[in-house]
């Protein structure tokens, strides 16, 4: 069944045999950044559109412009979408197939279609008009034929500088369509492409390039985005107009993704990796998919949010927290849960046998029994979260305060009975007696407490470096996007030994904090580092 708009198109062609029983797709990424959340949108509709209809998916680079390609961006390209889970069928460069594009540009010259102009760029921009006003045509339109096929000729010899001449679409200066007023297909430049080298210093323009890069690997729904709808006629015209293959494919235009705080262009990323607003484009409060890995999302909860907010045909704006949510969502029955204490404070339990200590089991993801339980050491001496002791808590607080008993997740119920504080007046020690009675597993069912709070032992507790994040962009009041002043705070916290055996890359619940992940760059077992992925809360309705 179809699920959207673009796969009620797939399923008409296929009752009507437009492209035979055939569905074939591509992601063609500019290599000219690393692949960011929105590119992710592309990916997962490109490719699960195939996979659904039995067909394939290229990955194409599409690299016609020689000046702002840079290969380095190729090898993360391709983690990223084996990360996300997809395979290509074929890997392709459209600098491949120049040959192909020359000849149907000649083929445009011998019908007419096209022509040489000699007009300045700022000339042509002058003669195409307005949005009101149709264009002026160039004195150059009606060259004869041979004269345009001649001056093309040259113009790949190198006879004439960059911007000396241009080849043009001949279609119709007065066309409602901007676009369609005799566009650029080809232009001068006199600079080396990373793949064909100096073969060429004429290079196609996207409108003229894109529908033959497509038509060429027989793509038979070239999916593209909102930006795109206006420069469709053309896409159609020139594979008309060429007229090599008989079932041509159809650009289908969805609504981008965009994010709140957050911006999604290669250009402004980059910009912050250059200035070192952030560390690197896998920084891990970047949008690109090598940050959102680092931060510690899975490829599952990209793929369930991409598919969560649809493929739609008007720009709208999705909240950040509802990809969150997904991340949250996808982690809630998968990772294990270990005790961190955040801000610790001591707590000494003082009818706790001295020198002691025992093993409690700990449940290692309650919603998910299959993930089995570990143990932990518990003794007359524990680390406690700063924010479950108070000395004069307000209402409704069930956690430690004098006189008060909570439970110890895994462990004891325990009565505050005192505390001692540092000459700061912060909290030093927090004093409390325990009920051997009340061992969890034990059976014990007593009485019932409202707090339950965890603790990590103080003799084996180990420091962790914890790293929280902030958006990188906010939104000021006149509703620009701007730069978040602090978007990164580093704490220390005490964790149970568990937590820090860690490899890098593993994922896990700090239980009651939010969930983690070890820095797949920085954490060691002698140096924890993690970075807090999702808090436990969503602020997201
Ligand atoms: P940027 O403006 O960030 O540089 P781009 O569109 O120039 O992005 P490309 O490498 O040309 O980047 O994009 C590859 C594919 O990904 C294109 O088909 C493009 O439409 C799609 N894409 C890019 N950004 C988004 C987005 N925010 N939502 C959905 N698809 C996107
Ligand atoms: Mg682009």
């Amino acid at each position: 069944m179809a699920d959207n708009f673009i796969h009620e198109i797939i399923e008409k062609d296929l009752e009507t045999h437009k492209y035979g029983d055939k569905v074939c797709t591509r992601f063609p990424p500019e290599p000219n950044g690393y692949l960011h959340i929105g590119h992710a949108k592309s990916i997962c509709l490109n490719f699960s559109t195939a996979a659904k209809y039995g067909g394939k998916c290229n990955l194409r680079y599409d690299d016609t412009n020689p000046v702002k390609e840079d290969v380095e961006y190729v090898d993360s390209i391709e983690e990223d979408v084996r990360w996300l889970g997809f395979e290509w069928d074929k890997r392709l460069w459209a600098s491949d197939y120049f040959d192909t594009m020359y000849e149907a540009a000649v083929e445009l010259i011998k019908k007419g279609k096209a022509f040489v102009c000699d007009l300045t760029g700022e000339e042509i921009r002058e003669y195409r008009g307005t949005l009101k006003e149709p264009g002026k045509e160039s004195p150059c339109r009606n060259r004869t034929v041979e004269e345009n096929l001649r001056l093309f000729e040259e113009m790949k010899a190198g006879k004439y500088k960059d911007g000396e001449k241009v080849l043009r679409a001949k279609i119709d200066m007065a066309s409602p369509n901007i676009n369609m007023r005799d566009p650029i297909i080809y232009r001068i430049a006199h600079t080396p492409h990373h793949n064909t080298g100096d073969k060429w210093c004429i290079y196609p323009m996207y409108d003229f390039a894109h529908p033959i890069e497509d038509a060429i690997e027989g793509i038979t729904h070239s999916i593209c985005t909102l930006e795109f709808e206006d420069h469709r006629p053309l896409y159609d015209w020139v594979l008309k107009e060429v007229g090599w293959w008989p079932a041509p494919p159809q650009q289908i235009e969805f609504a981008r993704l965009n994010l709140t705080n957050t911006v999604m262009s290669k250009r402004y990323l980059k910009a912050m990796v250059d200035d070192g607003t952030v560390e690197g484009w896998d920084d891990p409060r970047m949008p690109t998919i090598a940050g959102i890995r680092r931060r510690g999302y899975t490829p599952e909860a990209v793929r369930n949010f991409c598919e969560a907010i649809g493929v739609a045909k008007a720009n709208s704006t999705v909240d950040i927290s509802l990809l969150e949510h997904c991340v949250r969502e996808d982690l809630k029955e998968k990772v294990e849960s270990r005790n961190v204490v955040f801000d610790p404070v001591k707590l000494i339990i003082t009818n706790y046998p001295e020198g002691e200590s025992e093993l409690c089991d700990m449940d290692n993801n309650a919603q998910n029994p299959n993930l089995g339980t570990r143990q932990v050491t518990f003794s007359g001496e524990l680390w406690i979260d700063g924010a479950d002791f108070m000395e004069e808590p307000p209402k409704k607080y069930f956690r430690l305060f004098p006189g008060n008993e909570v439970r110890l997740k895994g462990a004891y119920f325990v009565t505050c009975t005192g505390f001692s504080k540092n000459e700061d007046g912060s909290i030093k020690e927090v004093y409390c007696t325990y009920d051997p009675d009340t061992r969890s597993g034990s059976g014990f069912e007593g009485r019932k407490v409202k707090g339950t709070i965890h603790f990590v032992n103080a003799k084996d507790a180990v420091p962790i470096t914890i790293r929280q994040y902030g958006y990188l962009m906010t939104e000021d009041e006149e509703g620009n996007m701007v730069k978040n002043p602090d978007t990164v705070r580093t704490i220390t916290a005490y964790a149970e030994t568990a937590a820090a055996k860690a490899a890098p890359g593993e994922r896990f619940q700090f239980f009651r904090h939010g969930y983690f992940v070890a820095d797949s760059k920085l954490h060691t077992g002698e140096k924890p580092v993690f970075n807090e992925i999702v808090p436990l809360k969503s602020s997201w309705k």
